[in-house]
C-alpha cells in the first residue's frame, strides 16, 4: 500500500501579511490549546492510514508554541504509523529560537521551511516581514547547530521596489545560507488582501520585467546545483520535497484543520475556511468529487520539469490518452514552449510562464 501524505494546517499567524490570502488569524494561547484538541481530535479519528511525510504549515505553525508542536507531531506520528520520512515545519524567523528548533529536532522534524521571501531589508517590509534579514541568517545557523540542514527557503519575485538586482542578491544570500531547497513564486494579487485594495500605487515590477525575473531565477539557481523540478521549486539533489511530490504525482494525502484539502481512498474532500466550524466538528469534511481523473492527473504532473511520461500514461490510463495530448500540444511544441521526444510531454521554462493559459487549450 502506497503511504500517504499528511498535511496540518495552523492557522494562527503574528499579524497579517498584505499579500496573503491563506487561512490564518491571530491565536491567544486559548485559541491555540482549544485548536490542539480539535486537530487531536481529527487524528485520532482516523484509522488504517500509513504516512511517510508529515507536513505542518500555514499560517505559522512556529508561532503555534514548541510544546503544542511536540504533542501534535507525537500524535501524528504515533496515529499514522510514522516510522521513517520527511517531517517539514514551516517557521518565520521572527518567532524562531533554539528551544523551538531543539524541540522540533527531539520529536523528529527532519525539513525546514524558512519564509524568507527577499534578503532585501526595504522589501521585506514591504511584504510585512518583521524581522530584519540578520535574524533570517540565525534562523538558519540554529536549524543547522541542531542538525537539520534540509532547510528549503521561500523567494518571492515580483514584490514591490525589485529589480533583478536586488532579486540577484536575494538569491545569493539564499544559495550561501547553505539551503537544500528553494521555492521561488511569482507575487499574484489575490482578491481580500491589502495589495489588493492598493494595487494601482503599489511600485510593482511591469509583467514583462517579472518574466525575466522568472528566467533569472532559472539560470541563476542551475548554475548553482539547483536543479529545478517544478514550476517553482528547485533543489539540491535529492532534495527535492518529498511531501509536495505527491501533490503533483496524483498520490493520497490528508489534510487536517480548516481550509485543508485532501485525496484519499479515490475521494477529495476538504475543510470550511471556518475556525470556529472547525472546533465544533473536526471531522465535517465537504465532498469534492473523485480524484485522479487523466485530466487532473496530467495537469498536475506537467507542473513537474519531467513533464509526462507516455508509459506512465499507458499504464494507468491508455496510450491513447498520450497521443490525443500530444496532438493538441503540437502547435506549443513548435513554439518552443512545450517539448517532446514522442515518449514524454513537458513544458520548457517559457512554457512554465504560460502554463496555465496552455493548460486551459490543451487539456
Ligand atoms: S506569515 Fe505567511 S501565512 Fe501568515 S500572514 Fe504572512 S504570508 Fe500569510
Amino acid at each position: 500500500m502506497m503511504k500517504k501524505g499528511i498535511y496540518i494546517h495552523i492557522p494562527f499567524c503574528q499579524t497579517k501579511c498584505p499579500y496573503c490570502d491563506f487561512y490564518s488569524m491571530r491565536g491567544t494561547d486559548e485559541k491555540k490549546d482549544a485548536y490542539l484538541d480539535a486537530l487531536n481530535s481529527e487524528i485520532f479519528s482516523h484509522k488504517n492510514i500509513v504516512a511517510d511525510t508529515i507536513y505542518l504549515g500555514g499560517g505559522t505553525p512556529s508561532v503555534f508554541g514548541k510544546d503544542r508542536l511536540k504533542k501534535l507531531i507525537e500524535n501524528a506520528k504515533n496515529q499514522f504509523d510514522f516510522s521513517d520520512g520527511e517531517i517539514t515545519v514551516e517557521v518565520n524567523p521572527s518567532s524562531c529560537d533554539e528551544e523551538l528548533i531543539e524541540t522540533l529536532k527531539s520529536v523528529g522534524v527532519n525539513r525546514i521551511s524558512i519564509g524568507l521571501q527577499s534578503a532585501i531589508d526595504e522589501e521585506r517590509k514591504f511584504l510585512g516581514r518583521h524581522s530584519g534579514i540578520e535574524k533570517v541568517k540565525e534562523s538558519i545557523e540554529i536549524c543547522q547547530k541542531y542538525g537539520i540542514t534540509n532547510i528549503s527557503i521561500d523567494v518571492m519575485l515580483g514584490v514591490p521596489e525589485q529589480t533583478i538586482k536586488s532579486l540577484e542578491r536575494t538569491l545569493e544570500f539564499a544559495v550561501s545560507s547553505g539551503a537544500k531547497h528553494i521555492s521561488a513564486y511569482i507575487l499574484k494579487i489575490e482578491e481580500n488582501t491589502l495589495f489588493y485594495r492598493r494595487k494601482d500605487t503599489l511600485p510593482l515590477p511591469d509583467e514583462d520585467t517579472v518574466c525575466d525575473m522568472y528566467e533569472f531565477v532559472c539560470d541563476y539557481l542551475e548554475k548553482n546545483n539547483f536543479h529545478q523540478y517544478e514550476i517553482s521549486n528547485f533543489s539540491k539533489e535529492n532534495y527535492e520535497s518529498r511531501h509536495n511530490l505527491k501533490y503533483w504525482k496524483s498520490e493520497e494525502y490528508l489534510g487536517l484543520g480548516p481550509a485543508a484539502h485532501s485525496y484519499l481512498n479515490g475521494k477529495r474532500f476538504y475543510h470550511s475556511r471556518s475556525f470556529e466550524e472547525y472546533l465544533k466538528n473536526p471531522t465535517a469534511y465537504i465532498p469534492d468529487g473523485d480524484g485522479g481523473s487523466f485530466d487532473e492527473f496530467a495537469m498536475l504532473k506537467l507542473r513537474l520539469t519531467e513533464g509526462i511520461l507516455k508509459k506512465e500514461i499507458a499504464e494507468n490510463f491508455c496510450e491513447e490518452k498520450f497521443d490525443e495530448l500530444l496532438k493538441k500540444s503540437d502547435r506549443f511544441i513548435r513554439m518552443k514552449l512545450m517539448d517532446s521526444d514522442g515518449e514524454f510531454l513537458k513544458f520548457t521554462k517559457q512554457g512554465f510562464l504560460l502554463s496555465n493559459t496552455i493548460l486551459s487549450e490543451i487539456i
